[in-house]
């Protein structure tokens, strides 16, 4: 956890070391990201979004820059319509700035082809959604594994079974996602998330779809995952308890980063965006 409280510069840079605990895979791209827990895996300088042209443009982002600290988990808090989906959509790769730049585990993706981003998001991007995105047809288990059989790995069955009992579902995998509760779903998409090994997880609004009781549970999963595997994590939440598990919270307002906190409890958070105005 972080040891200072209270709004924070955004900190640049950090030393280059080698690839983290837990078997993460060798990686040329990850020359330059630290592993000391402090270092940025990705960041973003000057980035701007803007949607159409003309008098109907909406500027989304007007110039966020942010690192994106490694093995920390960092919650995306903002009112509605602030830029929190275009800023997460933008660091995962899904879509790209109108300027500035980002750069994932040492390479600038903003000028990538659609191959080399697929690329590099496979290979260091994992996602958690709201309506966990699960394949109806596959049970989970084969869930889990798709994104290893669609890059074309083979399984690393002890690191299968580590991920899955770490998120409780030995006991469902031949199950399909009808057959499970939401909660359970949720697990799976975490699962699957992690057994890549992504460089950063990105979760968009992961208890969103759960009831307070499975949310948490859900919640303690991300952290433990953060606490025990290092794993980098970035999590869009509108929930004060939510955005209280992470190590540092950024606040977007109107397409800018205006507050940051650290290890910020629900109340104060509630606090924070009281004097947002959201
Ligand atoms: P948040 O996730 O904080 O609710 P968004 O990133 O979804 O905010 O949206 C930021 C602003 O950009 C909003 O004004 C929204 O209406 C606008 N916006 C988002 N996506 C699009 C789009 N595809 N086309 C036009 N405007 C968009």
């Amino acid at each position: 956890m972080a040891d200072h409280d209270g709004e924070q510069p955004l900190e640049q840079g950090g030393p280059a070391a080698a690839p983290v605990a837990f078997g993460v895979p060798e990686r040329e791209e990850q020359e330059g990201v630290s592993t000391n827990g402090q270092g940025p895996v990705v960041v973003a300088d000057s980035v701007a979004r803007r949607y159409g042209a003309g008098e109907t443009a909406v500027d989304a982002l007007r110039g966020v820059s942010v690192d994106i600290e490694q093995a920390r988990l960092t919650a995306v808090m903002g009112p509605s319509g602030s830029g929190k989906s275009t800023l997460m959509h933008i660091l995962a790769g899904l879509d790209k700035p109108t300027s500035g730049t980002v750069e994932v585990a040492g390479t600038e993706i903003t000028k990538l082809g659609d191959n080399d981003l697929t690329k590099l998001r496979r290979e260091h991007i994992g996602f958690v959604f709201q309506f966990f995105n699960l394949l109806p047809m596959l049970n989970a288990r084969e869930n889990i594994t798709l994104p290893l059989t669609i890059a074309g790995e083979k399984p690393d069955a002890g690191w299968v079974d580590k991920v899955v009992s770490d998120v409780g579902l030995q006991d469902r995998l031949d199950h399909r996602p009808s057959e499970l509760s939401g909660g359970q779903q949720q697990r799976v998409a975490i699962a699957r998330a992690l057994v890549s090994r992504p460089t950063v997880l990105f979760a968009d609004e992961p208890t969103g779809n759960l009831d307070s009781n499975t949310g948490q549970e859900i919640l303690q999963l991300l952290r433990n995952s953060v606490d025990t595997l290092d794993q980098t994590t970035v999590m869009v939440t509108h929930e004060p308890r939510a955005a209280a598990i992470a190590d540092r919270i950024l606040f977007l307002a109107d397409g800018l980063i205006v507050r940051e906190m650290r290890d910020a409890d629900a109340h104060e958070i509630v606090v924070a965006m009281e004097q947002l105005g959201a």
